[in-house]
């Protein structure tokens, strides 16, 4: 039988509740157990994709296509596992489904209600996460904190199946924070004490408390929250904050939680195998020297727009012993102040982004490292602005651009795509997920991954404009890659420049903490040259 663990949050969000299901998946699979990990999200959009990244940060996509809350990217690095649909299941889906059903008269006769046929729905994704995964082990994360009116339904779900299932096969760990009093530098368990009675409420004693705190706690703390929340002493876990992300598997393996769960549920499991994680853990924490890279984006006051980038390049950097120090340049910003608002980097990055705000300065900052043969990686809409740079720059093609900024350029070098012109629903309609796609022999980007048949993922509408082709690569800015019948161009790079290149896709969503993105790898070795 399959076991369930679910992941509550109380007192505030952020704090981290996506890091703690992925580090529990992490020691759980150190371990030899089949476990999977599943997101729940009670807002109402049936996804990601429509969402505003200074809101809910970066969209993240699943290979096979789906606009993803950002935690699935924690879940696919702490699990070094491809995860997918049957993971990530919002309130927009759920009712949408039960919905579908009310009008083709599957419940006729009957009232539909939250209660019984919500819940059912939640109930049966949850076990679609197993039947999809063949796991042993879910561990659902719960969005939100619990209180929130969005969450009821999801709680009285994870109540139902407490009482449904034997009481070892399902278990509750309630992340709560421990905030300090800055006067008397004392951890106060109050608002832990309230979050847990909140969650009673909903008919649900928690089996766990893990505990976030900005200092040690003491035992003393342990044992009045063991005492006020009714768990045991020692299902009481400290989990403090740490310098990286990466080091929660470990904390949490310190604290004994993966044990002890595994005690509550009833299940054996072997010894650890960490090694590889511990080295690169050591690795990140141990550089040898530094390298500083410069993201131009229009969402760079909030970190988490690009956390994927982010992990990506701390990963290419951990397998170099380098730290990658990353400075923020807003676009607006190189729009008013040019090159030196660019100065002082080893590299460039550009991400992908949407909409016409910033542009300007993401085309000159992409003209701009390609000129001064600074290493330079474009995504998505890296690589696009990366072409309206060298058309307008090298071709001589002044007003060149992209028809999403000026649907009327002369030289629309990035167009629709041709399966985009109809399309006037904004949700789920890019072309999104893994493709396939052909490496041209002797390329940099051929170098870097030693192969010619990859899939990447992707989220965009517009293209490479073919019928530009020839000129861009007599000039010098050659197609690298192809979709594999010829026809898209998914990858640009400069001739003759250290490292210049754009891609159509989304690699940071493929790198992982024990296998970086080869571009990743190639583009921070380069900055280091
Ligand atoms: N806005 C561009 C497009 O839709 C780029 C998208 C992106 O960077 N993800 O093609």
């Amino acid at each position: 039988m399959p076991k369930y663990v679910f992941v509550t949050g109380g007192v505030v969000s952020g704090l981290g509740k996506g890091v703690l299901t992925a580090s529990l998946g992490c020691l759980l699979q150190a371990r030899g157990v089949k476990v999977t990990l599943q997101k729940v999200d009670p807002y109402l959009n049936v996804d990601a994709g429509t969402m505003n990244p200074y809101e809910h940060g970066e969209v993240f996509v699943t290979r096979d296509g789906l606009e993803t809350d950002l935690d699935i990217g924690h879940y696919e690095r702490f699990l070094g596992q491809d995860l997918g649909a049957a993971n990530y299941l919002t309130t927009g889906q759920v009712y949408w489904d039960v919905i579908t059903r009310e009008r083709n008269g599957d419940y006729l006769g009957h009232t539909v209600q939250v209660i019984l046929h919500i819940t059912d729905e939640i109930k049966r994704r949850i076990r679609g996460a197993v039947d999809a995964t063949g796991a042993d082990v879910v561990v659902v994360e719960v969005g939100g904190t619990v209180g929130d009116i969005e969450g009821l339904p999801y709680l009285e779900a994870i109540r139902q199946l407490r009482d449904e299932l034997p009481r070892s096969d399902v278990a509750v760990i309630h992340l709560s924070y421990l905030p300090i009093l800055s006067t008397t530098q004392e951890l106060k368990t109050k608002p832990t004490q309230h979050s847990v009675k909140e969650l009673r409420t909903a008919g649900i004693q928690p089996d766990f408390i893990v505990a976030r705190c900005p200092i040690e706690v003491p035992d003393s703390l342990r044992d009045k929250i063991a005492l006020f929340c009714d768990v045991p002493h020692e299902h009481v876990i400290a989990s403090p904050d740490l310098p990286t992300i990466y080091g929660v598997p470990l904390v949490m393996r310190e604290e004994g939680l993966d044990e002890k769960l595994l005690a509550r549920l009833g299940l054996a499991a072997g010894e650890w195998d960490l090694t590889a994680w511990e080295a690169f853990v050591d690795r990140l924490r141990s550089p040898e020297r530094t390298v500083r890279i410069g993201i131009v984006g229009k969402y760079v006051e909030l970190r988490d727009a690009y956390l994927s980038i982010l992990e990506a390049l701390h990963h290419a950097g951990a397998a170099l012993a380098t730290r990658v120090e990353v400075g923020w340049i807003p676009s607006g910003q190189v729009e008013r102040d040019r090159e030196r608002a660019l100065a002082g980097y080893a590299g460039l990055l550009i991400p992908g982004g949407f909409g016409e705000r910033g542009v300007e300065g993401k085309v000159f900052a992409a003209g701009y490292a390609r000129r001064a043969g600074i290493p330079y990686f474009g995504i998505c809409l890296g690589m696009q602005v990366a072409t309206i740079a060298f058309a307008r720059e090298a071709l001589g093609w002044e007003k060149a651009n992209s028809t999403e900024f000026d649907p009327h350029a002369p030289y629309p070098v990035i167009g629709l795509l041709p399966d985009q012109g109809t399309v006037t629903a904004k949700g789920g309609t890019m072309r999104l997920g893994e493709y396939a796609m052909r490496i041209v022999p002797g390329t940099l980007l051929h170098d870097a991954y030693g192969t010619t048949e990859v899939g990447e993922r992707h989220r965009h509408r517009y293209e490479f404009n073919p019928h530009y082709r020839d000129a861009f690569a007599a000039a010098g800015l050659r197609p690298c890659a192809l979709s594999p019948d010829g026809r898209l161009v998914e990858a640009v790079e400069a001739v003759g420049h250290p490292w210049y290149v754009g891609v159509q896709y989304h690699p940071e969503f493929r790198s992982r903490p024990l296998a970086p993105h080869p571009l990743f790898l190639g583009f921070v070795r380069a900055c280091l040259a």
